[in-house]
């Protein structure tokens, strides 16, 4: 991922999309040709593959990443969570990644699993027997042990603070940005974070990583993540979860029309759009990438990206006009 990204022409913008497994191979099957879709259609520099706490998706996690990476020829990232996980699925789950050819890992600590989570039929669910793995660093530094610089690996940040079921209170970045200054030194390459609406307090934080006296902030890619709103019920739900925060302004417009579904993705399209311009504008370092969390979902990132002129040209244009702009000397 980030020699991907180093490759882009400073000053240009990229984007990435994540999925989840489906839980049936009805689900699968649609997901798929929605994937084939949207590759060939938007064209992402990279897609991202959720894992299930403790590792409740793990088979079905590898099967869709090895679609999107080897069927697909989509450049893949491995969520992987590593609490409530036995050591063996850790190391069988980055040996089949190898196998894969996959080479960028989202390195993560997880939640306990929730109950209505689903599990893979075949896997067992060990109580946290893993002692190896207390936070995400841990998974960091033990890639990077075990692995070198095979993966690319990628870390978690929080624009309004990390909270969880046992720390609801803690909504305030500085409090992680010690274990965030840790998690890049142990050899983290790139920084994704939770997604948010509130765009001050994104500018904010990005600001706080850039400024950091540490200095490991510097260069590294820090990409904001981003929900487009699929209905007013999911987002309330979604924002509960992550511990987003709705800015009334956001909110005012969503009520105005949330009796009206239709409406509602309409309104969410513009106010993600208005997002991405108003990151795109911010006097940043380098290249500006964007993650979706797309919830599977093709139509709603899809006019995003257009409306923000995110998706990159075809190889087909670009070389189109190569040989309509080739002298005739050089043909
Ligand atoms: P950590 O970096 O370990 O941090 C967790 C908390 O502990 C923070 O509050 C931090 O400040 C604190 N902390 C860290 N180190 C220490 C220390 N040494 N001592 C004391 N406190 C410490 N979950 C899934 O289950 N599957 C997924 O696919 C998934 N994908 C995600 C993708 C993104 C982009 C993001 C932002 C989150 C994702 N999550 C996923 C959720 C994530 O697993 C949870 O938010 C989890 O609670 C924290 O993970 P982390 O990697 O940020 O943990």
């Amino acid at each position: 991922i980030t020699d991907k990204i180093h490759a882009l022409p400073e000053g240009a913008n990229y984007f990435s999309l994540e999925f989840f497994p489906p839980k049936t191979a009805m689900g699968f099957a649609n997901l798929q040709t929605r994937l084939e879709r949207m590759a060939q259609a938007l064209r992402p520099l990279f897609v991202t593959v959720t894992w299930g706490a403790g590792g409740s998706t793990a088979t079905k996690s590898l099967e869709l990443a090895e679609i999107c990476q080897r069927q697909l020829g989509l450049t893949t990232c491995l969520h992987l969570t590593c609490t409530n996980m036995s050591r063996s699925l850790v190391d069988e789950a980055l040996e089949q990644a190898k196998v894969l050819g996959l080479r960028n890992i989202l390195a993560l600590r997880g939640d306990a699993p929730r109950s209505d989570e689903y599990r893979d039929e075949n896997q067992v669910l060990e109580e946290d027997s893993n002692k190896d793995f207390t936070w995400a660093i841990d998974l960091v530094k033990y890639i990077r042990k075990q692995y070198g610089d095979y993966f690319c690996i990628g870390v978690a940040a929080y624009p309004e603070g990390h909270s969880d079921e046992s720390h609801p209170e803690h909504q305030d970045p500085k409090i992680d940005l010690p274990f965030l200054v840790e998690k890049v030194k142990a050899g983290a390459d790139f920084i994704m974070t939770q997604l948010f609406f509130d765009v001050q307090a994104y500018d904010k934080f990005e600001r706080l990583l850039r400024e950091h006296e540490s200095g490991v902030f510097k260069t590294i890619p820090i990409i904001p993540g981003l929900m487009p709103i699929q209905s007013y019920q999911i987002l309330r739900r979604t924002t509960k979860l992550s511990h987003a925060s709705l800015p009334e302004d956001i909110l005012a417009r969503l009520d105005a029309v949330m009796g009206d579904d239709e409406l509602v993705k309409q309104v969410g399209v513009k106010i993600l759009s208005e997002i991405v311009e108003h990151i795109k504008k911010q006097p940043g370092r380098g290249r500006r990438g964007f993650h979706f969390y797309t919830l599977n979902l093709e139509k709603a990132v899809s006019h995003i990206l257009e409306d923000c002129h995110l998706i990159p040209q075809t190889l087909v244009d670009d070389e189109a006009i190569a040989i309509e702009f080739t002298p005739n000397s050089l043909s």
